[in-house]
């Protein structure tokens, strides 16, 4: 190995301890620092990302970076070293085009929106967030200048958080979505099903918790490797692919919440889980596509967990844990988990609307960017797609335009990588039946493991060096399509309702 190569993983190392103590921080200020000990927790937080930013925007670093990326010395590297020296210099150019006073005035301006949209939220008054959302606007529109010149500012930001998935493509998908799954929700609509209070009946958060392991336990997560604890919003963080921990919520009336959510984080889990330890904590481990990502999630939760045959194995199991489940067939259980019906907030959404709630914030963020609509008009436009989209109107803002967190930070162009996963999801399927054979004969034969080994092998494995197009080519051998997704939507509710 090259002197070269060995400084820059030095240098590396010691960037990698300033992250294991940022994301010990965090994870420790989510789940069990008390309310009183959180400033002195940002305040160490705030240093030690300070003191990574430094080494990742340093001199020192953009040298090693221009050396080893110069033809020579590029040539010597291993495929996984290509990666990261690639990346990194990617990344790191990007980055450095950005002024520092650029970068703290935004860094500073996306703290005090976050906490303006909670205090928004909470008076459900739009106009005390609307001048930080202006400014989260304008403000992403200059620093995606800085990092993408002569680049469209909103095909630059779709490309930060799903690399390669264009608004064409996108919008190709999601107009076969809507042409498709309109009159689908429609038909639906009109057999709706009353709502069973026995889902909402008290259930104890500690056997709820038992629950959370025993779906971890049997959809593959590793206990060795892994760690649970309680939050306000559950989410996965990782170390690397021997330390990833899940969180999770328990409503005391509201079971199926953390059942799903566990589900859910335990399939993003999974993923960082099994990705090839040799690029534990490099750039080229815990995937940054945020639409492969959460196509694993929502594979576990969506595809395999709200199928029936998924519950056959466990239910008794579930019903010794949480007595109320003994008293509902699983046939009820199995309609309730598909309950489709046309609501305000995205997070409690069924898996079919859902889709809705991803094409209308898809659809504001083009008009915020392209069409340059004014913020003041943007609650009205809501609304408006609301009404188009779901035939419901929201009562105001809090379950309208302020309910999620993501433009408040000026992460837009995130939303639709939700639903590209669902759509991912519907390819892989496929294309893991084909394989397989039927999710229906595995899922109730208890051989889930097996669909784990097959995501492992196929998309886990690779972390974050294969492009979202490049994983849908190796994986399904075809180009990106809503159609897959469409069939089991079809094929699911036409049974579910009896359509
Ligand atoms: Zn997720």
């Amino acid at each position: 190995m090259s002197r070269l190569l060995n400084d820059f993983k030095a240098y590396l190392s010691k960037m990698q301890q300033y992250e294991h103590v940022t994301t010990l921080l965090f994870w420790d200020m989510k789940t069990k620092a008390p309310k009183q000990g959180q400033a002195a927790h940002i305040e160490a937080l705030t240093h030690f990302s300070a003191e990574n930013f430094a080494m990742s925007t340093s001199e020192a670093l953009g040298n090693m970076l221009d050396q080893l990326a110069a033809p020579e010395e590029y040539k010597a590297l291993d495929d996984t070293w290509k990666f990261i020296i690639s990346r990194m210099k990617r990344d790191f150019d990007r980055n450095r085009r950005i002024p520092a006073d650029v970068y703290e005035a935004f860094v500073r301006a996306q703290a005090e929106s976050g906490t303006a949209w909670e205090d928004a939220k909470r008076a459900d008054d739009f106009s005390i967030f609307a001048p930080h959302l202006k400014k989260m606007i304008d403000m992403q529109k200059e620093i995606t200048g800085y990092k993408n010149p002569g680049k469209e500012v909103y095909e630059a930001m779709l490309d930060e958080y799903e690399e390669g998935m264009d608004s064409v493509t996108i919008d190709r998908l999601f107009q076969e979505l809507k042409r498709e799954l309109i009159p689908l929700v429609q038909k639906i609509a009109e057999k709706q099903q009353p709502e069973d209070p026995r889902f909402h009946e008290y259930c104890d958060p500690d056997a709820q918790k038992k629950v959370q392991w025993m779906l971890l336990d049997y959809i593959g997560f590793r206990r060795d490797s892994g760690a649970v604890d309680e939050t306000e919003h559950p989410f996965t963080i990782s170390f690397s692919s021997k330390d990833v921990r899940v969180t999770n919520h328990y409503y005391e009336h509201e079971p199926l919440s953390s059942i799903f959510s566990a589900i859910h984080e335990g399939g993003h889990a999974i993923f960082d889980q099994n990705v090839n330890p040799a690029y534990d904590k490099t750039v080229a481990g815990s995937c940054g596509y945020m639409g492969i990502h959460e196509s694993q999630s929502r594979f576990y939760e969506n595809i395999l967990g709200r199928n029936k045959n998924f519950w056959v194995p466990i239910y008794d199991k579930l019903g010794e844990l949480l007595p109320q489940f003994k008293e509902i067939s699983l046939d009820e259980f199995y309609r309730e988990i598909n309950h489709v019906k046309n609501s305000f907030i995205r997070t409690e959404a069924d898996e079919l609307t859902y889709c809705f709630h991803i094409i209308l914030r898809y659809e504001m963020e083009q008009a915020i960017f392209r069409d340059h609509v004014p913020v003041e008009e943007l609650p009205a436009l809501w609304n408006q797609k609301m009404k188009e989209y779901l035939q419901i109107t929201p009562k105001n803002d809090r379950e309208g335009i302020l309910q999620d967190v993501h433009w408040s930070d000026a992460s837009f162009g995130y939303f639709p990588s939700y639903l590209l996963g669902s759509i991912y999801d519907g390819m892989y399927l496929e294309a893991l039946e084909q394989e397989l054979g039927s999710v229906d004969e595995l899922l109730k034969a208890g051989r889930i493991s097996e669909i784990t080994k097959w995501l492992n092998e196929k998309i886990h494995w690779y972390g974050n060096t294969r492009k979202p197009k490049e994983v849908i080519e190796a994986v399904c051998g075809k180009e990106v399509s809503a159609e897959p997704l469409i069939r089991y939507f079809k094929k699911k509710y036409t049974e579910i309702y009896g359509l």
